[in-house]
């Protein structure tokens, strides 16, 4: 490492910061960089320098995006009275690579999780129930929050509050939480007993 030039040498150090990257595949990809055009590096290097400044939340879900609303919520194509609510835009690009989903989504930014000082107020809540309250064309919320202890309360919570809005609209609403069970292709013996708890729970008539 000590005899690279300087700057080769700061773009491999960075590249160690990131995850899952030891000093052996920075410095891989380091020369990868150095046979890349001059053009594509230049591509590179406006994107992350604007990376901060460009990317801002949207002000309906939280997704990601560049504009006030992200192309998500502008979609007349997708059903706006379907929410699936998630904790991270990273879940969010789960369902979209999948191509199965053509509802909207609610971007948490995070769970319920008191050992890490993390309160409902802390996370995007309540901009998910005024979303609701105003939109008035809402039929389901999809709970989405992960299978954890912090997901299942965060699920719940939202469940209860959504139970005690006095709203006639609102108790109309449907609320459910995605189904849980054994990955395609698995094994029964590696389950888990939770897993396996909750495909028995979930099952389907056949
Ligand atoms: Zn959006």
């Amino acid at each position: 490492m000590s005899t690279l030039p300087n700057n080769l040498k700061k773009i491999s150090l960075f590249l160690e910061r990131l995850p899952g990257i030891g000093e052996k595949t920075a410095n891989r990809l380091a020369f990868y960089f150095l046979r890349l055009p001059e053009e594509d590096l230049k591509d590179f290097s406006e994107s992350i320098s604007t990376l901060k400044e460009k990317t801002k939340f949207c002000k309906n879900c939280f997704n990601l995006t560049e504009d006030s609303l992200c192309e998500i919520c502008l979609d007349s194509k997708r059903d706006h009275s379907i929410i699936t609510v998630v904790e991270t835009v990273l879940d969010l690009l789960s369902f979209e690579t999948g191509n199965i989903y053509d509802g909207v989504y609610h971007v948490l930014q995070g769970k319920i999780d008191p050992l890490n000082h993390v309160g409902p107020d802390d996370i995007k809540i309540n901009e998910l129930f005024k979303r609701i309250k105003a939109a008035g064309e809402v039929k389901e919320i999809i709970l989405a929050t992960s299978p954890d202890m912090e997901g299942e309360a965060t699920a719940m919570f939202i469940k209860n509050k959504l139970s005690e809005l006095t709203d006639s609209r609102i108790k109309a609403l449907k609320i459910t939480r995605l189904a849980y069970g054994l990955p395609i292709g698995a094994n029964l013996e590696y389950a888990d007993y939770m897993t396996l708890k909750k495909a028995i729970e979930g099952r389907n008539k056949f």
